[in-house]
C-alpha cells in the first residue's frame, strides 16, 4: 500500500531564502511579514517581498503561508486588518495564528485558510475538533505529540495535521517561555526571544555551586521516522529555522526532499541511501541530533548538555547567481576561500560535488586570489550548474 507524500514545508526567512528552499525541494514555505509573528529577528518581507515570494511560489507549484501567532495585545490589531487585506490580495495560502482573537478576526475579516500555530499546544482529538469547529483548516500539532498520537487525531477530527519533523527545538512547552522576557527584557511571545535556555545557569546548592547548561535543548532530526510520518497520513512535514543559513534552508530541504521523492518513486524507503541524507544533513549546522517526542515523550537525552555552539564542519561561501553557458558562473560570495581550496557545489538533485577554482575574476575582469563576503565573481563553467546552488567549504579537515 503507497501512501500519499507529505507536503515538505520549510522556513524562509527571506526572499532569496525562500527561493532556495523552493528550488531544493520544498513544496510550501513559512514566512512572516515585518509585523505580527514570532521570529522578528529573521529578515522577514516588505510588502513587495511578499508579493514577489507568492509569485515565484505559485510558478513552482509551492504554497506561500504567512506567520501571524503572535499572542496580540490591543494595540497590536491596529494595522492588522490592512495587512490581511494586502495578504488576501496577493492570495498567500493559508495564516498561521494561534490567539484565538487573531484567529476570530481572521475569519470575520477575510476568506483565508487558517492553520493553527504549534504555539497554541492542540495535543488531543478533542481539542482538534473543537478548533476545526471554528474554521481551522490544518493544525500544527504540539511538539509534545509522538506521530502515532498524531495519527489518532488526524484519523478522528478528520483535519489536516502538520508536525515539525527537523530543526531546533524549544525547551519549555509549545514554546510559551519568559525566561527570555525576565532575563534580556525581550517578549518570546511576541517576537523577542533572546534563546535564553542556550545560556549557562548556576545552581546555589548551599556548599556546592553548580554551573550548567540544563535547558537546552538538541535539534530535532525525524529523518529515521519519515516512513512512520508517512504511513500515518501525516499531511506535511514542517523544517524549523526561519533565522538559519541559505546552507541550511537548502541543505535540509534538499535531504528530505531526496527522502521523499525516493518514497514516490518506490513505494518504501527499505533501501534508501539513508547514509547519504544523513551526510547532508551533517553538513548544516546544528547541536546534537535528538528524535525529541516522536516516539517516546522527550527526556533527559533532549538535553544538549553543552556550551552554546553549534556543530558546523562546513561554512557557506557563496551561491551560484546566474550561469552563463559554456563561459563562466557568476556566484556572489558569503564567507573567504583562496584561489585552488577545495569547496562543494550542491546541486538540486543528486550528490554535493567537489571542486576547485582555480581562477576566478571582479566583474571589471580583475583577478581574485581571496575572496571577500558580499562580492560578485566569475568562476569558470562547470556543467549542471543552477543559480541559486550553495557553494560551502570544508571549515577543517
Ligand atoms: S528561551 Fe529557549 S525555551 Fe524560551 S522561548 Fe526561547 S528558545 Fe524557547
Amino acid at each position: 500500500l503507497t501512501h500519499s507524500i507529505p507536503e515538505l514545508l520549510a522556513p524562509a526567512g527571506d526572499l532569496d531564502k525562500l527561493k532556495v528552499s523552493i528550488l531544493y525541494g520544498a513544496s510550501a514555505v513559512y514566512l512572516g511579514g515585518h509585523l505580527y509573528n514570532l521570529r522578528q529577528a529573521s529578515t522577514n518581507f516588505t510588502y513587495p517581498e511578499l508579493k514577489e515570494a507568492v509569485l515565484f511560489a505559485h510558478e513552482h507549484n509551492a504554497k506561500v503561508f504567512i506567520v501571524v501567532n503572535n499572542f496580540f495585545h490591543d494595540e497590536d490589531f491596529e494595522e492588522f486588518k490592512s495587512y490581511l487585506e494586502f495578504l488576501q490580495s496577493i492570495k498567500v495560502d493559508a495564516l498561521i495564528a494561534s490567539d484565538l482573537g487573531v484567529i476570530n478576526f481572521i475569519k470575520t475579516y477575510t476568506d483565508l485558510e487558517v492553520h493553527l500555530s504549534t504555539q497554541a499546544s492542540c495535543l488531543n482529538v478533542e481539542s482538534a475538533k473543537f478548533w476545526k469547529a471554528q474554521g481551522v483548516s490544518r493544525i500544527v500539532l504540539g511538539r509534545e505529540l509522538s506521530i502515532a498520537e498524531a495519527k489518532i487525531i488526524k484519523k478522528e477530527a478528520q483535519i489536516e495535521v502538520e508536525m515539525f519533523v527537523h530543526g531546533s527545538m524549544c525547551m519549555a512547552y509549545s514554546g510559551h517561555c519568559t525566561i527570555s522576557n525576565f532575563t534580556s527584557g525581550r517578549d518570546s511571545n511576541r517576537g523577542g526571544c533572546a534563546h535564553s535556555c542556550r545560556f549557562e545557569y548556576s545552581l546555589d546548592l548551599g556548599e556546592r555551586k553548580q554551573s550548567a547548561f540544563f535547558m537546552s535543548s538538541k535539534d530535532l532530526n525525524g529523518l529515521n521516522y519519515l516512513e512512520k510520518f508517512i504511513e500515518a497520513g501525516i499531511d506535511s512535514l514542517k523544517i524549523e529555522g526561519r533565522m538559519k543559513s541559505y546552507n541550511y534552508a537548502g541543505g535540509v530541504t534538499k535531504a528530505y526532499a531526496e527522502a521523499l521523492r525516493f518514497y514516490q518513486n518506490n513505494g518504501s524507503l527499505k533501501d534508501a541511501p539513508f547514509a547519504l541524507w544523513a551526510e547532508e544533513l551533517a553538513k548544516v549546522t546544528h547541536r546534537d541530533y535528538t528524535e525529541a517526542s516522536l516516539i517516546h515523550p522527550a527526556d533527559k537525552d533532549s538535553i544538549y548538555f553543552d556550551r552554546e555552539h553549534e556543530i558546523n564542519d562546513y561554512k557557506l561561501v557563496g551561491n551560484i547567481l546566474a550561469v552563463k553557458e559554456g563561459q563562466y558562473l557568476l556566484m556572489e560570495t558569503k564567507g573567504k576561500f583562496e584561489q585552488g581550496q577545495e569547496l562543494e557545489i550542491v546541486p538540486f538533485v543528486g550528490g554535493a560535488r567537489k571542486f576547485k577554482v582555480e581562477e576566478m575574476y571582479r566583474l571589471n575582469g580583475e583577478r581574485v586570489s581571496v575572496t571577500r563576503p558580499s562580492t560578485v565573481i566569475k568562476i569558470p563553467f562547470m556543467e549542471s550548474v543552477s543559480a541559486y546552488n550553495i557553494v560551502r567549504m570544508r571549515t577543517h579537515l
